[in-house]
């Protein structure tokens, strides 16, 4: 996410190390760098100006104000600035109604239907809601279909009306059928169009004004930068949108959008789309973007999604077994399980203080763990939960059976041994014991 933007802001907040002190010159030979790499990301001219003369007005007033050094100065200054560009504070959505209304909008292939699956799965499952998901898009039957496989996915219903072609009627019937059936928010999808055009707007204008929806959300590609402004620009006319939701961001490098949108349609971006899979989707929180933005990591969305994923039983039964010498490999598969549920793999590291930027040339993909994993299902029960049994044919027949090398399922094996050793003893409290280790 973002990779050239981080990139070409570290270097262009380099210049400023080794410098004494804040000057006029050093300030704009960085703020030129700054801007540059704004302009690269493809935010707009007159954003991109504005927030290098708000920046340098900053760092020179605060110059003699403050012990930091010129570059952290400086950093912090603009992590501060993009901070409030993106919209300073995170914002929440509208659920107060029952049922609450929710509106799509946006063009098509922006990824609507993805994120109406995306955001069902999350009220569903974070906010205890009874999502329907209606599907309007009366002109392509796939993009119904579609909508009704991704509810199955979710396990949320879906309220569609065959050979109805009237997407405000379907849209009311719909709201009336969640009354009817309990459900407290109804997330209505309706058909985009591949450019703005004056048919689609009047379409989502008439819905809107039909049913009153307490969230009307914006949903845009943010690979294409100021493209994806001017298309918010568009809508929020005709529509005064509540929010915006940035798709794709696990495949943006540049960022242009996320940076621009807030300050040109004066609405908070709301949630962002970070991969096809149901689960990908994040609330937007600005500071923890520009953190991320300036390689600074993201350490507490890092820590949110692990105690998601965490399960206090599980933990108690894993922590028995460790005390007992009874850690197996089916143990070993359901704590990598866990981790891939956090996220992709790239995505996890890039919220690391550092990482990101230390291992961005290192191909990681969701399949690091492909290995090790069919490895394991290659070994029988007795296997996994007794390693030492594993011989040298059984690691024969285990490496034919998992598609790997023999090698590699020695270092499976060593590596779960010597991690083995160290979950016992920081069990019995024996840190020192374990530094002495780390040592050798
Ligand atoms: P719609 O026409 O606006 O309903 O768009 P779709 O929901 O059909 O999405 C278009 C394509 O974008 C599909 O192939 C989705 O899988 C993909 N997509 C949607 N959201 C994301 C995302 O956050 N990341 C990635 N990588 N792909 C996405």
């Amino acid at each position: 996410m973002f990779d050239n933007l981080s990139d070409k802001l570290d270097k262009a907040l380099h210049v400023l190390k080794g410098h004494g002190s804040i000057t006029e010159v050093n300030v704009a030979e960085t703020l030129k760098e700054v801007r540059r790499a704004l302009l690269d990301a493809d935010v707009n001219f007159k954003i991109a100006k504005d927030f290098t003369n708000r920046v340098k007005e900053k760092a020179l007033g605060q110059n003699v104000l403050t012990s930091l050094k010129p570059s952290q100065l400086m950093v912090k200054i603009v992590k501060d600035e993009l901070t409030e560009l993106m919209g300073g504070d995170a914002a929440g959505i509208n659920l107060s109604a029952s049922p609450s209304v929710i509106l799509m909008s946006g063009l098509q292939g922006s990824g609507k239907t993805t994120f109406s699956g995306k955001l069902a799965n999350y009220l569903k499952s974070k906010k205890s809601k009874k999502p329907l998901l209606v599907a309007c898009d009366v002109y392509r039957p796939a993009a119904i279909n579609q909508l009704h496989v991704v509810g199955e996915q979710i396990g949320v219903e879906v309220y569609s009306e065959e050979g109805n072609m009237d997407p405000v009627v379907i849209a009311t019937n719909a709201i009336a059928h969640a009354k009817q059936n309990g459900h407290n928010v109804v997330i209505v999808d309706t058909a985009g169009r591949l450019a703005v055009d004056e048919e689609m707007m009047t379409e989502i204008a008439n819905i809107h004004s039909a049913i009153q929806p307490q969230e009307t959300l914006f949903v845009v590609d943010s690979m294409t930068g100021q493209d994806a402004v001017n298309t918010a620009k568009a809508f929020n006319d005709r529509l005064n949108f509540d929010g915006v939701i940035l798709t794709k961001l696990d495949g943006d490098t540049r960022g242009g959008a996320a940076i621009s949108i807030k300050s040109v349609v004066n609405k908070p971006i709301k949630f962002i789309g970070t991969g096809e899979k149901m689960d990908a989707i994040d609330v937007f929180y600005p500071e923890r973007m520009a953190d991320r933005i300036l390689g600074m990591g993201d350490v507490v969305s890092l820590v949110e999604r692990a105690q998601e994923q965490f399960d206090e039983e599980e933990a108690r039964k894993l922590q028995k077994k460790i005390a007992k010498n009874q850690f197996g490999f089916d143990d070993f598969l359901k704590q990598i399980q866990q981790v891939k549920k956090m996220g992709n793999m790239k995505d996890l590291i890039g919220m690391i203080p550092g990482a990101g930027k230390a291992m961005k040339d290192v191909d990681i993909d969701d399949d690091a763990f492909k290995h090790v994993e069919a490895i394991i299902h290659s070994m029988t029960p007795e296997e996994r939960t007794s390693p030492t049994l594993i011989n040298g044919s059984r690691k024969k027949r285990i490496a034919k059976g998992s598609g790997t090398s023999v090698q590699q399922v020695n270092q499976l094996l060593k590596q779960f041994d010597q991690m083995a050793k160290m979950m016992k003893m920081m069990q019995g409290g024996g840190g020192r014991k374990m530094m002495q280790m780390m040592n050798k």
